[in-house]
C-alpha cells in the first residue's frame, strides 16, 4: 500500500520532458534511504525492502524514461537529416531547372549554327530599337548581307565548309559592328542588321566595312579560285514608318539590286519621298532611287551623288 503513492509519483514524471523532475526525485529517495540507513542502525526489513524496491522502480522507469527520450531524439534527428537532404536536393533541382530555362531561353534566342540572333530574336530585338528611334526621334538603319554565290562554295566545297564560312561570316560582321547594333541570322545564307542611331550614309560606311572584312577573311578551306564576298542592301527608317516592313524591304530590294549589278557592293536605298504614307514600300520602291558603292568610298556625298540607276529585282522576292 505504501508503494502506491511512490509508482504514482514515478509514473507522473514518466514523461520525457518532466526527465529532470523525474532524475530529481530519485536522488532526494536515494539521500534519504542513505540518511535513514545511516542514523538508524536497523531498519525494520519491510520497509528496508519497500524502500529498495521503490529505488528500483524509480531508477527502471527513469532508464525507461531515458531510453524513450533518446529514441525520440534520433528519430528527431533522423528527420532534420532528412529535411536538410531534401532542401539540399531541392535547392540543387531548383538551380538545374534555372540552368536549363536559361539554356533553352537562350536556344530560342539563337542560331544554332552561327550563335547570333535567330531570326525571330532579331525581329523582338529591332523592334525595341524601332520604339526607341521613334520615341526619341533619331535614326534606325537596316542592312541585308547576302553571301555572293554560297552555293556554288557549298557545291564545291561540301557543306561543313560552307558552315564554316557561315560562321566566319557571321563573326566577320559582328567584329565591324557596334555593341548596341543588332546582327541576326535572316536565313540560310543572309544576315540583316539593325543599326540604331544611323543614318543612310553612316550605315553606307558600316555596311563598306563590313564589305571589305568579309572579303578579306582569310579562309584556309578555300583557294584562291573562290573569293567570298558579300552583297549588302541598306536601307532607313522613314520618320513616318513604324514598322520595320517598309525598311527591310527597301534594303532587300537595293542588296538584289547588287546582286543583278555584279555582287560584292553596298547598295544604299533611298527614303521614299517625303509625304507618302508609310506600308508602300512595295510601289514607292525605283530603281533610281538606289546607290551603288561600287567601290566608291561610302561617305555621305558619295551616298548622295552616286546615284546610279540598278536593274529591277527578280520579281519573286516581291
Ligand atoms: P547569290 O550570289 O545570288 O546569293 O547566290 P547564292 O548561291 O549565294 O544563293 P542561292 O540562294 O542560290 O543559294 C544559297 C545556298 O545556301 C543554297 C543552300 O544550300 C545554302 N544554304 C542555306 N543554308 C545553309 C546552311 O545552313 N549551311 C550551308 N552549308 N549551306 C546553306
Ligand atoms: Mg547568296
Ligand atoms: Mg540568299
Amino acid at each position: 500500500m505504501r508503494i502506491i503513492p511512490g509508482v504514482h509519483a514515478t509514473l507522473h514524471h514518466f514523461r520525457p520532458h518532466r526527465l529532470p523532475w523525474l532524475l530529481a526525485g530519485n536522488g532526494y529517495l536515494l539521500c534519504a534511504a542513505l540518511i535513514v540507513i545511516a542514523v538508524h542502525d536497523t531498519l525494520p526489513p519491510g520497509l528496508l525492502l519497500a524502500g529498495l524496491l521503490l529505488l528500483l522502480l524509480n531508477g527502471l522507469l527513469g532508464w525507461l524514461a531515458i531510453t524513450y527520450l533518446n529514441r525520440l531524439r534520433r528519430q528527431q534527428l533522423a528527420l532534420l537529416l532528412e529535411e536538410r537532404a531534401t532542401n539540399r536536393r531541392l535547392t540543387e533541382e531548383i538551380k538545374e531547372r534555372r540552368a536549363l530555362e536559361a539554356r533553352l531561353r537562350q536556344m530560342a534566342c539563337t542560331d544554332a549554327l552561327t550563335g547570333i540572333a535567330n531570326r525571330r530574336h532579331f525581329f523582338e530585338l529591332a523592334e525595341q530599337e524601332l520604339r526607341r528611334a521613334r520615341r526619341d526621334g533619331t535614326p534606325l538603319a537596316i542592312c541585308m548581307v547576302d553571301v555572293d554565290h554560297f552555293k556554288r562554295l557549298n557545291d564545291r566545297y561540301g557543306h561543313a565548309v560552307g558552315d564554316e564560312v557561315l560562321r566566319q561570316v557571321a563573326a566577320g560582321c559582328r567584329s565591324v559592328l557596334r555593341e548596341c547594333d543588332v546582327l541576326g541570322r535572316y536565313g540560310g545564307e543572309e544576315f540583316v542588321i539593325a543599326l540604331p542611331l544611323t543614318d543612310l550614309a553612316t550605315a553606307a560606311c558600316v555596311a563598306e566595312r563590313l564589305r571589305q572584312r568579309i572579303s578579306t577573311l582569310a579562309l584556309p578551306q578555300l583557294g584562291p579560285e573562290t573569293p567570298l564576298s558579300v552583297t549588302v542592301g541598306v536601307g532607313e527608317l522613314a520618320k513616318s514608318e513604324t514598322r520595320l516592313d517598309d525598311a527591310l524591304l527597301r534594303a532587300d530590294r537595293a542588296l538584289y539590286a547588287g546582286k543583278a549589278a555584279g555582287r560584292n557592293r553596298v547598295v544604299v536605298a533611298g527614303l521614299p519621298p517625303a509625304g507618302q504614307p508609310p506600308r508602300l514600300a512595295a510601289t514607292l520602291w525605283r530603281p533610281e532611287l538606289t546607290t551603288l558603292l561600287d567601290g566608291v568610298p561610302a561617305t555621305a556625298a558619295a551616298v548622295q551623288a552616286a546615284a546610279v540607276p540598278a536593274a529591277e529585282p527578280p520579281p519573286d522576292r516581291f
